[in-house]
């Protein structure tokens, strides 16, 4: 029997910073992860010897004095990340169809607007309107300026609809998908998506865009040192199966092999939906169960990673989505009938060995569930490895052939100069972070139902917190963010902000 102050289901980056930020304040904390990888989204994979993000390509706000910076800095890592800076002209670019114009979204406010506006010189005040709205935004969410507000703020510019918004700053098209055509960021859809979903997200990448160089699984081993140095635990391999509830508290968690890990406190960084297939409580109504089940997830994708032949492509210090059509919104989450991608993104990892040259190309599409759905009964993950069957395997050589055919028409160099290659798909997020359907970003947020696709951190379960992607935002700066709300709800919201803020 294991007894612990606070026990957290979960190593997403929220779990480990939640457990770092608790560990630190002399609370005796275990964290349980039923993958070998601790991290989540976090993990990194190697394939020729080469290392691929899983998930993480690059990050937003890690710059000096930005609010992730001061979150890693308290939380004992930031030193020691090796990031590396994009390019501060455009650190994504925005293609569409054949065209070879690609438009730079560029680091710091001034230079967003100065670079965009050499390819749209009618639009200088709509560029500044632009600048200013998703700061203003942005000041209205407190957390993300660390500072303790309160829920009236983020009420007054929560309910702007993402697509609405933007017409109302300019009637140009071109530019409205061009600041959008990085949606795969936060996989929004037209109509549904709120605006400040891309106004934080956006934001935080004006400000700095900065890769983990050696990947990102980095941030998770750091914040595992710095756990470990406060007396905390991490148990790799430990899938809770269930979480027992006794007189209204919830008593202990259960591994699956039997394992208890019994706790004052518990924090869920996992999907709230299997929170709840986990959870054995009556105080949960029925009509909750149901309405978390019945929620949207955000769609899936599929990512093709490539190790590239030393010194034959060209690095790019820069991430490029390119678009088929002139609507980024357009077959988002529908399969295209055809099989070719309507959208993709490309990241790039310079090789150390050959500068300017890029070592390794990772390519990320939308992918819905529905194109997955026939293997949807298989499981594979680094605790429970299983092949998926020739079908499988067929359906992900095509689908990478269509996409690799894509990407030559603009990215030439690369024919003749792929030395190996993997791909993931929607039932690899799901079965390697436990996201439901491989849903990127969880439960997709609507404007249309603010109420219902908001997840509070506290459940009816007094004991019981939620973090994690799920519950506010989701992306490094968002789950960082998180974690700090949820850490307050312990420690006391001022005292732990105070704490960060004095830290700087
Ligand atoms: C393809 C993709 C690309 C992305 N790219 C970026 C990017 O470039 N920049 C960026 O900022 N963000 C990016 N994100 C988003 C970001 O990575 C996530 O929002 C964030 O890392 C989620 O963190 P989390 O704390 O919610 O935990 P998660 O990463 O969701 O981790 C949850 C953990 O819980 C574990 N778990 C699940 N069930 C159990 C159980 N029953 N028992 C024990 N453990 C369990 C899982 O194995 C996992 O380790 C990307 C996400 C995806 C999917």
């Amino acid at each position: 029997m294991q007894q612990y102050d606070v026990v957290i289901i979960g190593s997403g980056l929220a779990g480990l910073l939640s457990a770092v930020m608790l560990a630190r304040e002399g609370m005796k904390v275990c964290v349980l992860e039923k993958n070998k990888q601790i991290g989540g989204c976090l993990q990194t994979f190697s394939l020729h010897k080469t290392v691929f993000d899983s998930c993480v390509h690059y990050i937003g706000g890690l710059g000096e004095g930005h609010t992730l910076n001061k979150i890693f800095r308290y939380a004992g890592i930031m030193d020691q990340l090796e990031l590396k800076a994009f390019d501060a002209d455009g650190f994504d670019r925005i293609a569409f169809g054949d065209e070879q114009i690609s438009y730079p979204q560029a680091v710091g406010f001034n230079n967003f607007v100065a670079q965009l506006e050499q390819y749209f010189p009618a639009e200088r005040d709509a560029l500044s309107d632009y600048i200013k709205t998703i700061q203003t935004v942005g000041d209205h969410f407190p957390l993300y300026r660390l500072r303790h507000g309160d829920a009236s703020e983020k009420a007054r510019v929560s309910g702007w609809e993402l697509t609405a918004t933007l017409e109302k700053i300019t009637q140009n098209k071109r530019l409205r998908n061009v600041w959008t055509g990085n949606n795969l960021l936060y996989a929004g859809a037209a109509g549904k998506s709120p605006f400040y979903l891309h106004a934080l997200v956006l934001e935080s990448y004006i400000h700095s865009a900065h890769k983990v160089v050696p990947g990102s699984s980095q941030i998770g081993k750091l914040l595992w040192k710095q756990l470990q140095q406060f007396g905390g635990d991490v148990y790799r391999h430990a899938e809770v199966t269930r979480l027992v509830e006794e007189n209204g508290l919830l008593n202990y968690a259960e591994t699956k092999d039997g394992e208890r890990f019994y706790g004052k406190q518990f924090i869920a960084n996992i999907h709230p939906q299997q929170v709840l297939s986990l959870l054995e409580s009556r105080v949960i109504r029925p009509a909750f169960r149901k309405r978390i089940e019945a929620l949207e997830q955000t769609t899936s994708a599929f990512m093709l990673n490539l190790v590239l032949k030393p010194g034959s492509v060209l690095h790019r210090p820069y991430n490029l989505y390119w678009h088929r059509n002139d609507d980024v919104w357009e077959n988002t989450d529908v399969a295209n009938p055809s099989g070719s991608p309507q959208q993709y993104a490309l990241y790039f990892t310079e090789d150390k060995h050959h500068p300017g040259y890029a070592e390794s190309l990772s390519i990320l599409s939308y992918m819905p569930f529905a194109e997955v759905r026939a293997w949807s009964d298989t499981t594979n993950h680094s605790a429970a490895e299983q092949e998926r069957g020739n079908d499988y395997a067929a359906f992900k050589q095509q689908k990478s052939a269509l996409l690799l055919e894509e990407v030559m028409k603009r990215v030439t160099d690369l024919r003749g100069n792929i030395v190996a290659e993997s791909a993931a798909t929607p039932l690899t997020y799901r079965d390697y972070i436990g996201a439901p359907q491989g849903s990127l970003y969880g439960i997709l947020k609507d404007v249309n139902k603010p109420a219902e696709t908001a997840i509070a951190i506290r459940t009816k379960i007094p004991n019981l917190l939620l973090t994690g992607q799920n519950v506010n935002l989701h992306g490094v700066l968002g789950v960082s963010i998180t974690a700090v709300a949820t850490c307050g709800v312990l420690t006391g919201l001022d005292y732990l902000l105070g704490k960060i803020n004095a830290k700087q």
